[in-house]
């Protein structure tokens, strides 16, 4: 069999356990049938330090001339990281340094299979949530007050103008925080979630508190609803999907209630906890795929979860893990979707779904991970596999399919 041909996606390897799968996956699901065409970057903390972390630049760079990129989970590195990989500096999260570059927004969809039930009796379908990832309460400036006085907000235009209000006459101590967050970022965000409603044919809600904050988060409704009226109102009657506003607490409620099948847009703090509110409640971060979208239509995929370094140490100590690749291999299958869609390539895209089927396959014939056979509650016995064994599972399910 003559092995499929793709244009170039971008390849950002990663650390510790999943950068073991990484390989894996690439061995024995992706590079016997596809001619693999990356351009290859190495986001795993040793390199990105040799480089300065110029190659977290780089890569999102690469996203940019290429439009899809896949990328495996990175260690964000922290004090004891500094120690334990020697660093030159304690270099940012390369999620943030792409994020930046492209502008994006994050999309985070569970994965289902029958035999892991929502915590949430009523869904049957993902939900997406949408969180918009720039400014709010994560770039504030807060104050500690000790003693009474006066706090104000004070905006001194660059032409002059000033803007002037007591937030509260402090007779005693307190706490004081300012917050912002800017018109172009609200913008794309707005553009970013509209884009990938129509890509996936599913309806948009969004939420905030505008009753309460009149002028913050009110201006996120109107932007959002001004860019639907204006650009994307027509292309969403075309497709039969709508956009729907309401307010935080009601689309709490609408969403417990719900069936899912559809993309939760929500402010940065609240996309925050309400993405591991919904997660957790659909089974597992194993089971959750995230998309970088960017208003200009780049593409960045990977899992949704962590370098899993509690199974890498003991992966170093001659264990075997039992540790899930599948979202990290539906990081792959997103990418190469996304990419065959771009250039009309049938056969990738087929490529790319059979062996979405196929790792579905083997869970429900009750082959999994040990995350999955603790959780599971379907009619066949589950058998837990090593992560080479669950692989090598989905790779004859593959070869029987093609
Ligand atoms: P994590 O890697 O997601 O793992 C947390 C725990 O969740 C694991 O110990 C494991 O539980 C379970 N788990 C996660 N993924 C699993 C999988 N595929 N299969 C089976 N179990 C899985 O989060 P973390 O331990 O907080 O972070 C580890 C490193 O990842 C950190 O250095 C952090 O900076 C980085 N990180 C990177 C990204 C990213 O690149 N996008 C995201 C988050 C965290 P048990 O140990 O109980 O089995
Ligand atoms: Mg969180």
């Amino acid at each position: 069999m003559d092995k499929i041909k793709m244009n170039k996606i971008v390849e950002m390897d990663g650390d510790e356990m999943t950068r073991i799968i990484w390989q894996t996956i690439k061995d024995e699901l992706l590079s016997p049938f596809v001619e693999l065409n990356t351009e290859y970057y190495d986001l795993g903390l040793p390199h990105r330090d040799e480089t300065n972390d110029q190659v977290s630049i780089d890569a999102g760079e690469a996203i940019k001339k290429y439009h899809v990129g896949v990328k495996c989970a990175t260690i964000t590195p922290n004090a004891q990281r500094v120690e334990e990989y020697h660093l030159k500096e304690m270099w940012k999260s390369p999620n943030g340094t792409i994020r930046a570059i492209l502008d994006g927004t994050v999309f985070r969809t569970p994965i289902l299979v029958s035999g892991v039930k929502p915590a949430v009796r009523s869904w049957e379908q993902p939900i997406t949530i949408a969180r918009h990832a720039y400014g709010d309460v994560y770039k504030a400036t807060e104050f500690r007050l000790t003693k009474p006085g006066k706090a104000e907000l004070l905006f001194t235009a660059e032409d002059g103008e000033v803007k002037r209000a007591t937030i509260y006459d402090f007779e005693c101590g307190g706490v004081l925080q300012g917050m912002y967050n800017k018109d172009t970022s609200i913008e794309s965000f707005a553009r970013s979630c509209f884009n990938f409603a129509i890509e996936t044919k599913q309806d948009l809600w969004f939420s905030t508190k505008d009753t309460i904050s009149k002028q913050y988060d009110q201006t996120f409704k109107l932007i959002f609803e001004d860019i639907f009226n204006r650009e994307y109102k027509a292309k969403f009657d075309a497709l039969g999907i709508t956009y729907f506003y309401t307010l935080i607490d009601d689309a709490v409620a609408r969403v417990i209630r719900s069936k899912g099948g559809y993309i939760w847009a929500c402010k940065n703090y609240d996309g925050d906890v309400m993405s591991d509110m919904v997660s957790t409640a659909f089974g597992s971060l194993a089971m959750m795929t995230s998309v970088l979208v960017s208003p200009d239509g780049n593409f960045e995929y990977e899992a949704a979860h962590g370098t899993v370094t509690r199974h890498y140490y003991r992966y170093l100590q001659g264990e075997t893990t039992s540790t899930n690749p599948i979202a990290t291999i539906f990081a792959w299958t997103g990418a190469l979707k996304k990419r065959g869609e771009l250039d009309g390539n049938a056969a990738l895209v087929r490529f790319a779904e059979t062996l979405e089927d196929a790792s579905l396959a083997v869970i429900e014939s009750g082959k999994m991970t040990k995350d999955l056979a603790l959780m599971w509650q379907g009619d066949v016995k589950p058998e837990t596999l090593t992560t080479d064994d669950f692989i090598a599972a989905i790779r004859k399910e593959l070869e029987a399919r093609i």
